[in-house]
């Protein structure tokens, strides 16, 4: 049987090359899209071992030609979403970059594919951030109304119905994975977990002093990013295309996370070397993500392997290692 297709846009971030690994072991040839860089970084991609199994093509997310030619030239199977302006912090500073990239960007792709690929599959990587502050007894799942705070999560808002839009219009296979925190080694250093473990790990070392965060009273549902590329592959899988949420249906406070990154330094008591600044504060907060991933269980057969414990263990292990150039 002739290998399977797929196309990763947003190779060289964090989900990106789980998902390739993935891919390449079920057989997969597989291309990322890069942008044009004058000097390209691969170390997400060469961390999972995938660089010289990927193939990369050169386009923009934002550039409708280059999406066009693009799935012209491969005709993927598959098609998974993953380009972003990811952090929500820096959506109100670039509110437009962040609307042309999520928002802009999805319709472009959802475009090429519908006029180069029709038959193509397109995972579209949403967000829990839709929900905000909405929930259901504290719980977050398919049937809570989306009330979105802060500039990236309204761009995921246009991204989410548009996809579903094309689906309902044109029949076509396109699905959304409403994305809890996903965490791991090679997470973006400005994301609050990574800038904890880094941050201790340096304290550790003797590298720094201190850590500098903003509001550590938030409460996120954290998972391992090698197991929601799982999802989305199940999701491009199923016989009906659909929305689902993927999340662990456990919630942790910063504190907690910050509690059980020192405790595996050996460190008890944090407190002293926990700084507050407001600059790392947004104008608008979500105070508690907490998915139920029931449907993707029930209809998927999906759920996620590693616990909270051992994803801090694996990135505060990991940026040990880095720092001491293990
Ligand atoms: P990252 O920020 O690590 O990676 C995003 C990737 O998108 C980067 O490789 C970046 O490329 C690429 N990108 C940005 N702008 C463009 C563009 N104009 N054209 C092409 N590529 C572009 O995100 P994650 O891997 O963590 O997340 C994957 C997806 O899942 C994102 O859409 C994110 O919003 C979504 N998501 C993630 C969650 C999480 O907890 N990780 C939770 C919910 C949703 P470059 O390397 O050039 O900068
Ligand atoms: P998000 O859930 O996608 O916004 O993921 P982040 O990791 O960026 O933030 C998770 C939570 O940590 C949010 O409630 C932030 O306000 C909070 N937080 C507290 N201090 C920091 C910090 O220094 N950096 C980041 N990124 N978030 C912080």
């Amino acid at each position: 049987m002739a290998k399977k297709t797929a196309l990763i846009t947003g190779i060289l971030g964090q989900d990106g090359p789980y998902l390739a690994r993935l891919l390449l072991d079920k057989g997969y040839r597989v291309y990322g899209l890069i942008r044009r860089y004058s000097n390209p970084n691969f170390s997400n991609t060469d961390y999972l071992g995938v660089t010289s199994g990927i193939e990369f093509v050169t386009g923009d997310i934002t550039d409708e030609k280059s999406l066009m030619s693009i799935i012209k030239l491969i005709t993927p199977d598959e098609v998974y979403n993953l380009a972003a302006q990811s952090f929500v912090g820096v959506s109100w500073e670039q509110p437009k970059t962040t609307t042309e990239v999520n928002s802009l960007g999805v319709l472009y792709l959802l475009h090429a594919i519908r006029s180069a690929a029709p038959g193509a599959r397109l995972f579209q990587a949403s967000t829990g951030d839709l929900f905000g502050n909405n929930s259901v007894g504290g719980i977050q799942n398919e049937t809570v109304p989306f009330k979105p705070r802060s500039p990236y999560a309204v761009t995921k808002l246009y991204s989410y119905w548009m996809t579903v839009n094309f689906r309902e219009s044109y029949g076509m296979f396109c699905a959304n994975g409403i994305l809890f925190n996903h965490e791991s080694p090679i997470r973006g250093q400005e994301f609050v977990t990574r800038k904890i473990s880094t941050g201790a790990a340096k304290i550790k070392l003797g590298l720094a002093a201190e850590l500098i965060l903003g509001n550590i009273d938030t409460r996120r549902d954290w998972g391992f990013a090698g197991d929601y590329v799982e999802a989305m592959w199940l999701m491009l899988q199923h016989e009906r295309p659909d929305d689902y949420v993927i999340a662990t249906g456990e919630v942790h406070s910063i504190r907690e996370f910050l509690d059980t990154a020192f405790k595996r330094l050996g460190i008890d008591d944090w407190g002293g070397y926990v700084r507050y600044d407001s600059k790392f504060s947004r104008p608008t907060e979500v105070y508690t993500l907490l998915g139920s991933p029931e449907k993707a269980k029930k209809v998927l057969g999906w759920s996620p392997k590693l616990t909270f414990e051992a994803i801090v263990h694996m990135m505060v292990d990991a940026d040990i290692a880095r720092l001491s150039g293990c």
